[in-house]
């Protein structure tokens, strides 16, 4: 392998990194990751962590998992690539599709939109939603709502429902009648409510709000994250999306849960709808579907949102819209292999339980660190700890800082992720209970650094 100093020199010299400034790599050169075994990564300088990331937020059976590899290889061999646009399909996708439904029964979805990632997973269901209304007679109906502090992935649909505006200011103009209400966000919020329940009838009186000013005939679909995650790391109160599910279907707006990072198990249930008790009418799905060993995903559809496609003889219900890799078999292989060992190590349970470790541990570590103004999470194995220099005025943390902890945590033993001002853990769902001390005293160790 080349040494370090020559990588990072090419890296700057060749690779536009998502999420960064081009001039950045220069300056702050990033870790080149060259292996991995169990949930621990290793460095091209021979560093070994735990990565308290999960690649990103995908890979929550860590990165030894067999069955998964051996189903890529085996599918590789079979057949490599077969499209599944109209007038062909592979067996592969059709097994996929049925364990699903299974999968998915519970959430009340039957059909599955195959796609190659979160953002086009987003993308699909934003369309679909159109088209069903569409279909039923009421074109009028394209606007979308979503949440501030929401995100759903970088395409130019997904971007207009995004919620901040880091990731859309400079792509703007956007998508037009995107509309975005306050986020069930305790910390901050412009009700300057601190109490989660009437944080969430609040945020749900605004929803309301935001209906009757657009007109609900005018809107298509309100998409949310059960638990926000890029955002920081946001779990609405328990009442929240259920009261969503209820003013969207007395409205006849689609509900479309983005469950990218939530779906399969992370939440410390199958899904994150299930943890909340609702049904929505499409879920996006991505990243976990395949332990991030083959970029794919899934957008789920609600058996009444299926009818409405299948029963026109109209002809709107043509699908224009698909990917060369919708259905692409080594996904689909890689997907299949993944649901098996994703129910064989019932990984929500352990994904509670560690989560509830790691939470416990941000809250301990507060009590240490004045620069931790916000502990989040305990929704399984999603967790954030939001700085800020100074508690009372809650004035958020310097980049400086903030990335001092990141690399002397880095130093002492995990790998954590930063945006903004939050420090945020999405381990592998597999985690076990000494792995989840290392990074919290990894943590530890960055904060001492700086404190
Ligand atoms: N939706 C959510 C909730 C996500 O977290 C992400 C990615 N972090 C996306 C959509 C976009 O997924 P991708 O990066 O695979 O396009």
């Amino acid at each position: 392998m080349k040494d370090s100093n020559f990588l990072k020199e090419m890296n700057a010299r060749s690779v536009w990194h998502p999420m960064a400034h081009p001039a950045d790599c220069q300056a702050n050169p990033p870790t080149i990751v060259t292996g991995a075994q169990g949930v621990r990564i290793t460095d091209v300088d021979g560093h070994e962590v735990v990565d308290g990331v999960g690649g990103l937020w995908n890979v929550n059976l860590g990165f030894s998992c067999q069955p998964i590899k051996d189903a890529i290889t085996a599918q590789l061999d079979r057949l490599p690539y077969y499209s599944i646009f109209r007038g062909t399909t592979n067996d592969a996708v059709i097994q996929l599709a049925e364990e699903l439904r299974d999968f998915f029964e519970p959430d009340g979805l039957s059909r599955a939109f195959f796609t190659s990632g979160g953002s086009d997973s987003v993308e699909t269901s934003l369309r679909l939603a159109r088209q069903y209304h569409k279909i039923r007679g009421e074109a009028g109906r394209v606007k979308f709502l979503s949440l501030k502090k929401g995100y759903h992935g970088t395409h130019f649909g997904g971007a207009s429902v995004n919620g901040n505006a880091n990731f859309r200011t400079a792509y703007e103009p956007l998508l037009a009648g995107c509309h975005h209400i306050p986020a069930p966000y305790t910390y901050r919020n412009p009700f300057n409510e601190t109490d989660p329940e009437r944080l969430a009838q609040l945020c749900l009186s605004a929803l309301e709000d935001e209906i009757a000013f657009q007109g609900a005939n005018t809107i298509a679909a309100f998409i949310m994250e059960p638990v926000l995650g890029a955002g920081g790391v946001i779990p609405p109160h328990e009442s929240f999306m259920p009261g969503v599910r209820d003013i969207c279907s007395r409205h006849g707006i689609l509900l479309i849960a983005d469950e990218v990072i939530t779906a399969f198990g992370r939440t410390g249930s199958w899904s994150g709808s299930r943890h909340w008790g609702v049904q929505p009418d499409m879920m996006c799905t991505a990243k976990a579907i395949t332990n991030g060993y083959f970029p794919f995903g899934a957008v789920m559809i609600a058996e009444q949102v299926a009818q409405v496609f299948e029963s026109d003889e109209t002809g709107r219900a043509a699908i224009g819209h698909g990917y060369t890799y919708s259905g692409h078999p080594v996904g689909a292989a890689a997907a299949i292999a993944c649901l098996a060992e994703t129910i064989r190590l019932d990984v929500p349970t352990n994904a509670a339980a560690r989560g509830a470790q790691l939470h416990d541990g941000f809250k301990s570590l507060m009590e240490k660190y004045d620069l931790i103004g916000d502990v989040r999470g305990g929704e399984g194995m999603m967790t954030a700890m939001e700085l800020v220099s100074d508690r009372s005025s809650k004035t958020p943390i310097d980049k400086a800082t903030i990335g001092k902890i990141q690399e002397e945590t880095y130093r002492a033993g995990a790998m954590v992720r930063v945006s903004g001002p939050n420090i945020i853990l999405s381990p592998p769902l597999i985690l076990s209970e000494d792995e989840a001390s290392i990074i919290l005293s990894a943590l530890d160790a960055g904060f001492a650094s700086v404190s």
